[in-house]
């Protein structure tokens, strides 16, 4: 049976890893630092093997070097100038098995230019995505390297895997996601239901990810750019555009100073 946990870092990172239960081997996904790992993996006898990254940001290779050299343990990650310490670089549709999981990879180019996703068509009966930065609950990554089309496609991509899909993202930014999900579609019935939820889950310090994707695709207004009450909050800003690529443009940079 496959577990997956979250090790927390930094401010709000959490750094996902998994092992099968009773084995003894685990891969961690985009570790930023390595000494919360290796006490997770101390606490639990488990040793590493192997490294995912998705992308080049510090806080999600920072502990990369580490881990790798204490580990000897192959690293995957996209084929990337900026991550020179991948050894498996991986591009669309390559796949890969670690810890008994196996995953294929989508490209999701936006918040990076090198940012890729780790889909699981079956992890113990329900398909899984580790996103990384590309898609959050209730809420997308910053548009550091790409362009608002390029961006929208990579989320549409992740929205149109199964809707049992488990999205392992790796920050905790649901709360205040969801305040601008709120100012956008309105005290929608799923939506508020889903803030009392999470903020139960915060109450008590539990993590609110991994989401789904039919959560997401019911709450989350970057995944809804062709829903009219979407594009008629964008009027209310003084926003005219109806194209769902040109609606996320307008979506994130709405969020980048909400
Ligand atoms: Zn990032």
């Amino acid at each position: 049976m496959l577990h997956i946990e979250p090790v927390k870092a930094f401010k709000d990172n959490y750094l996902w890893v998994f092992h099968q239960l009773g084995g003894t081997e685990a891969v961690v996904v985009d570790p930023g630092d390595a000494a919360p790992v290796q006490q997770f993996l101390a606490s639990r006898q488990l040793r590493l093997a192997a490294i995912l990254v998705t992308h080049h940001h510090a806080d999600h290779i920072g502990g990369v070097n580490e881990l790798q050299q204490y580990w000897q343990a192959p690293v995957y990650g996209p084929a990337s100038p900026n991550i020179p310490q991948v050894t498996h670089p991986l591009r669309e549709g390559d796949q890969l098995k670690v810890a008994g999981l196996a995953l294929r990879v989508l490209e999701v180019p936006g918040h990076t230019l090198d940012h890729i996703a780790y889909y699981a068509a079956d992890a113990d009966g329900t398909p899984l995505v580790f996103c990384g930065d590309t898609l959050f609950a209730a809420g997308c990554g910053r548009m550091f390297e790409g362009t608002a089309p390029m961006m929208h496609a990579s989320l549409q991509k992740l929205a149109t895997l199964p809707a049992a899909t488990r999205v392992y993202c790796t920050h905790e930014y649901t709360l205040s996601n969801l305040q601008f999900a709120r100012a956008v579609l309105g005290d929608t019935p799923v939506l508020t239901a889903r803030i009392v939820a999470e903020q139960q889950k915060r109450a008590v310090d539990m993590p609110t990810v991994p989401s789904t994707v039919a959560l997401e695709l019911a709450t989350n207004p970057f995944l809804r750019c062709e829903d009219p009450l979407v594009i008629a909050a964008l009027a209310r800003q003084g926003q005219s555009q109806t194209k769902p690529a040109e609606v996320f443009g307008a979506l994130r940079r709405w969020k980048d100073t909400f």
